[in-house]
């Protein structure tokens, strides 16, 4: 039935709607801290909030989460826009946590009419100190019980600079003995004394996540606000702090993160990783950071169905980045126009072509599309085939060429035999010679069997291009077992191959296309091409890598 499809998000705003609650209304948000560029974890949360306002006719919002001056930066606020509009996705409103500081203090200073807040001395260490533990209560501030006129005027004093940075904060008074150690009188204001990307110098006393993020949804009209496992503890103070003021009360509902095996998915080391150059920036196309995947060739449409696909879980687990692979591998399989090309080119001489002589072929651009059309592929007296596509001394399972064994050439019903291997003075293969033969010719001629078909350029009708591969960025499924990332690094997670010989048809290739390379894999064009020399990178291999 229709109802065993829906997620368990789906079900409680399928339940909500029919209760008639939020007026029939669904309003998500997207909530990024502006603190670094987005990863594909936040992808699935975007498809996700985003898709849940489509499917419900609903709304969401992009709201960046900028309560934390010191490590926001406008840099990475135009990195989100970006990367949420490319995939495929144009917010109702576009919000910033800053927006509602006056109303956040308002709040603030109600919770202090209230008996609700207070203004603490203790430093961060003593107040983190006197916590306690889940099973021991934590011990009350000497300050927990000052007036609420003692509370406001320091407040306001805070709020006009009259104090350093951690010489006070406002702390919420809930219950020191509370289970849920969020509710241990947790701090809702900290001093400050930074400038900030919007509100520049203002203010100097910043709310904290817990006390900003709820009133922002509660403002805005948020009817369901999706986050993350991580926040399922915080969820009692969210709700008590709406409850204390009194306003509209959105649902918290708490999803596992994605997490992918062989992959980093946090920004702070994301930023890391940058910094101490283990990759050449943020797009860094082994980077899984949305603008990395786009750089790398990944479209959109693959990481909607990628996030489609493994659905949305309230149990934390680690998802196979081959499930990724699968996804943009369905896509270009249908869209990418073909291309041969040859990444590592051996000289093939065709010894019984006349000098100038050229054979053309039509070759389908694309077979898994019907009217793709065709497209012209030339062979002359020279050819270049992959240099691991041949083999002096094979053993009984290769089946291209090699002394004793011709091969068919891709496109070209053409069998190229083998009658001389041209090694340079140090022993290494420089040349093949070989005879063409057409296929019927060869066919007729109670030949050996042909056993596979390999793909080869031109050389009249070659360009040459740099060509990037790219292995996994880290050597270990899964990160959370490894204590120093940087020790699970894949030292050979990026190759570059110079002199690559394509088909002159890719010439015209634009950056950003993308291609199957025939026989190899999906590749795009990289942004570091140049009018003189195209560069592409691998984007997937054809087929499954695992476990090579
Ligand atoms: P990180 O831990 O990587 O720094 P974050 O959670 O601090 O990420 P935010 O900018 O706060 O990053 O995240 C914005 C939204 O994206 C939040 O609602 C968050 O829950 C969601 N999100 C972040 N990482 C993931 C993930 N791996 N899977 C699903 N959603 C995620
Ligand atoms: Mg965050
Ligand atoms: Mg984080």
């Amino acid at each position: 039935s229709i109802e065993k499809s829906l997620n368990f998000i789906e079900h409680i705003i399928e339940n909500d709607l029919k209760a008639g609650k939020n007026n029939g209304r669904v309003h998500t948000r997207f909530p990024p801290e502006p603190n670094g560029y987005l990863h594909i974890g936040h992808a699935k949360s975007i498809c996700l909030n985003f898709g849940l306002a489509q499917k419900y006719n609903g709304k969401c919002n992009l709201r960046f989460d900028d309560t934390n001056p010191i490590t926001e930066d406008t840099e990475y606020v135009e990195s989100i826009e970006a990367d949420v509009r490319w995939l495929g996705f144009q917010w109702d409103n576009k919000f910033y946590a800053s927006d509602y500081f006056d109303q956040i203090y308002q709040y603030a200073v109600q919770l202090v009419k209230k008996g609700k807040a207070y203004v603490c001395d203790l430093t961060p260490e003593e107040i983190s100190a006197n916590r306690g533990t889940p099973t021991k209560a934590g011990i009350e501030s000497p300050y927990r019980n000052r007036s609420i006129e003692e509370n406001l005027d320091l407040l306001t004093r805070m709020k006009n600079g009259e104090f350093k940075d951690g010489e006070k904060v406002l702390r919420a008074k809930i219950d020191m003995a509370s289970p849920n150690m969020h509710l241990r009188d947790p701090i809702l204001y900290r001093i400050r004394h930074a400038h900030h990307h919007r509100t520049g110098d203002k203010w100097c006393i910043y709310p904290t996540y817990d006390f900003a993020h709820g009133y922002s949804d509660s403002i805005e009209g948020i009817t369901h606000s999706i986050c993350t496992l991580e926040f399922e503890v915080h969820r009692p103070l969210y709700d008590w702090l709406i409850e204390q003021v009194e306003i509209h009360h959105p649902q918290q509902i708490e999803f596992a993160r994605l997490n992918l095996t062989y992959t980093l998915m946090s920004k702070r080391k994301l930023l890391e990783l940058v910094q101490n150059k283990h990759v050449k920036g943020w797009d860094d196309p082994r980077m899984p950071t949305i603008s990395g995947l786009r750089r790398r060739g990944y479209t959109p449409a693959a990481i909607r169905d990628f996030a489609e696909r493994i659905g949305v879980a309230k149990r934390d687990g680690i998802i196979d980045v081959a499930l990724l692979e699968f996804s943009i591998r369905e896509d270009l399989n249908k869209n990418a126009p073909r291309a041969m090309a040859v990444l590592e080119p051996l000289k093939v001489v065709l010894t019984n072509f006349e000098e100038n002589e050229v054979r053309e072929f039509e070759a389908v651009i694309n077979p898994e599309q019907e009217n793709s059309g065709t497209r012209k592929v030339k062979m002359s007296k020279v050819i270049y085939i992959e240099r691991e596509d041949f083999l002096e001394n094979p053993d009984k399972n290769f089946f291209r060429l090699s002394p004793a064994q011709p091969v068919r050439l891709k496109h070209a019903s053409t069998m190229i035999r083998l009658e001389k291997i041209v090694k340079n003075a140090e022993g290494a293969i420089e040349e093949l010679h070989c005879q063409a033969i057409p296929e019927p010719e060869y066919q007729a001629g109670g030949n050996p069997k042909i056993k596979a078909t390999i793909h080869w350029v031109g050389e009249k009708d070659s360009i040459e291009a740099e060509v990037r591969l790219y292995d996994r960025l880290f050597t270990v499924a899964d990160l959370s077992e490894v204590e120093d990332y940087t020790q699970a690094l894949n030292p050979d997670s990026l190759k570059v191959l110079k002199n690559c010989k394509l088909e002159s048809n890719l010439s015209n290739a634009k950056v950003g296309d993308s291609f199957q390379f025939e026989r190899k894999g999906y590749f795009c064009v990289d942004i570091d091409s140049t009018a003189k020399e195209l560069v592409f990178n691998l984007t997937v291999s054809l087929k499954d890598s695992k476990g090579k």
